[in-house]
């Protein structure tokens, strides 16, 4: 059953530091989300109709970071906001990271949410990039990969393919992020990437095997 007893407390470290909540219940929730959107299928293609209007719950991950500003206030307006527009599942560890690309800028905050929303993607997408407006940032005046008081970013949306102008899911950059990856694979290591056909901590452990082997 999913959780939606509000956003968990967040405190920025620089360590590894686990705030889930009850992970034993993530996978149920998602193997039932599967299950509702399977069934819900079947039943479009047997009466021969696109899709029913049902609603269903459709499990996403998002990832979530800031370097700017009150960084841990940032993130928890975040989860405050996703825990009131979705049902928020689990949330990984907080862990502070270098910035990654050619602009010189602070150090992030990073952490992954799992939620369960009826939003659909491009939906989903307007509803973060207005949370990540009221944390202050201001697309129409920031560098590409610059500083940024909130970003989130759809990892992955259930077993959706995507790629459209604005919006490639699962996210384009995942596979090559560690700082995206290390969160995500702890509230979601068996997770199959819909698209890239491996684990998440697959992806990690190949990520690190190439990062290892280029720093040889
Ligand atoms: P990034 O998060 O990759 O560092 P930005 O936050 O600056 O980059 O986002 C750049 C653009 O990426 C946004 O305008 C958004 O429309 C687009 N985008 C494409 N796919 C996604 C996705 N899966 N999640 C979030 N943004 C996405
Ligand atoms: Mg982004």
């Amino acid at each position: 059953m999913p959780l939606n007893t509000g956003a968990p407390r967040i405190s920025p470290v620089s360590e590894p530091h686990t705030i889930s909540l009850m992970p034993s219940v993530v996978p149920a929730a998602f193997f039932y989300s599967f299950l509702l959107d399977f069934l819900r299928r079947g039943l479009s293609n047997t009466l021969g109709v696109d899709s029913l209007p049902v609603m269903v719950l459709h499990p996403v991950y998002l990832g979530i970071g800031s370097n700017l500003g009150d960084r841990a206030g940032h993130l928890q307006h975040a989860l405050d906001r996703l825990s009131e527009l979705t049902q928020l599942v689990a949330v990984s560890s907080v862990r502070e990271t270098e910035p990654v690309g050619p602009i010189e800028q602070g150090q992030y905050l990073n952490a992954a949410a799992a939620i369960e929303t009826k939003l659909p993607p491009r939906q989903l997408l307007e509803a973060l990039h207005t949370i990540e407006r009221a944390s202050g940032r201001d697309r129409t005046h920031e560098k590409r990969w610059g500083p940024r008081t909130l970003d989130l970013d759809i990892l992955v949306y259930a077993d959706r393919v995507i790629d459209e102008p604005g919006l490639t899911i699962p996210h384009p950059c995942l596979h090559e992020r560690r700082f995206v990856l290390e969160p995500l694979a702890e509230i979601a290591a068996e997770l199959i990437v819909p698209g890239l056909h491996q684990t998440v901590s697959g992806l990690l452990t190949a990520l690190e095997r190439a990062e290892s082997g280029a720093s040889l």
